[in-house]
């Protein structure tokens, strides 16, 4: 079987041994950019399409240096994908000159083409990029934020991104039955309900509520975005609430 995803990073944390956010999704398409080089296995000039879910650093930390590794062999334009809010924030805190130049001005050496082209997107706008369609729908944080349902032929998953409680999530799962595979946040221990609702993310405690309005039994669910500190108690956790032992929930593997 075509392989749905490869995991570059899915941390909530970035240490020594862990690194934030980035998925391989095709060979030239990835969705957010926490932690690319240590895992993406050819020359990171390939990568032509990158959706951001949302502007927080730990999903767009290694944008800078995709675009500058490399730099003047570069043949292909390098396509970043999010929310309008997303977009404008990385055009204002980060390709603004001061931090980093603002590459969507600079010509690639090769062909004389921008060499970065920001691309607003809407929720529910799916887009067809050959190998793979993409769809953006709504998640529930503390800015606007996209999880993704990724299609390729007759298999999909979809990425609830940063979330705490919602519902679109679980709508889309119940309802597109090419979905095998439901990745979903889970950043800290249950201890932490209180934290996860204010910084809006979800803990196995709450995900086992929410796995209420699931309504399939033929879906992997797989948890990422832990923080480090609380990896431990997440994976004791895995096998104490009674919906994530119901759905075999487990941490998402490298390759899917
Ligand atoms: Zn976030
Ligand atoms: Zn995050």
């Amino acid at each position: 079987m075509k392989e749905l995803v490869k995991v570059l990073g899915a941390s909530g944390s970035k240490t020594k041994s862990t690194g934030t956010i980035s998925l391989q999704i095709d060979e030239h398409i990835l969705i957010d950019a926490g932690n690319i080089f240590q895992k993406y296995e050819k020359d990171t000039n390939e990568i032509e399409h990158v959706f951001i879910s949302h502007s927080h650093f730990d999903h767009i930390l290694e944008l800078p240096f995709l675009i500058e590794n490399g730099f003047t062999t570069r043949t292909k334009q390098l396509h970043i994908y999010g929310l309008k809010d997303t977009i404008e924030n990385i055009k204002t805190f980060m390709f603004n000159n001061h931090i980093w130049p603002d590459f969507s001005l600079i010509p690639l050496l090769t062909t004389g083409e921008k060499s970065i082209v920001f691309n607003e997107i809407d929720y529910y706008q799916t887009i067809d990029l050959g190998t793979l369609t993409i769809m953006p729908f709504p998640a529930n944080h503390i800015v606007p934020t996209a999880g993704f349902v990724v299609e390729k032929g007759e298999e999909a998953f979809i990425l609830s991104s940063d979330t705490y409680i919602t519902y679109e999530l679980w709508r889309i799962a119940n309802e597109n039955k090419k979905i095998k595979h439901i990745l979903v946040e889970v950043s800290f221990e249950s201890a932490l309900d209180g934290l996860a609702e204010v910084s809006k993310h979800l803990t196995p405690h709450l995900l086992d509520e929410e796995l209420n309005k699931l309504h399939r039994d033929d879906v992997g669910v797989h948890i990422y975005h832990i923080k480090e500190s609380s990896y431990a108690q997440i994976s004791k956790e895995l096998k104490e609430y009674p919906n994530l032992v119901k759905f075999n929930v487990d941490v998402l593997p490298e390759v899917l």
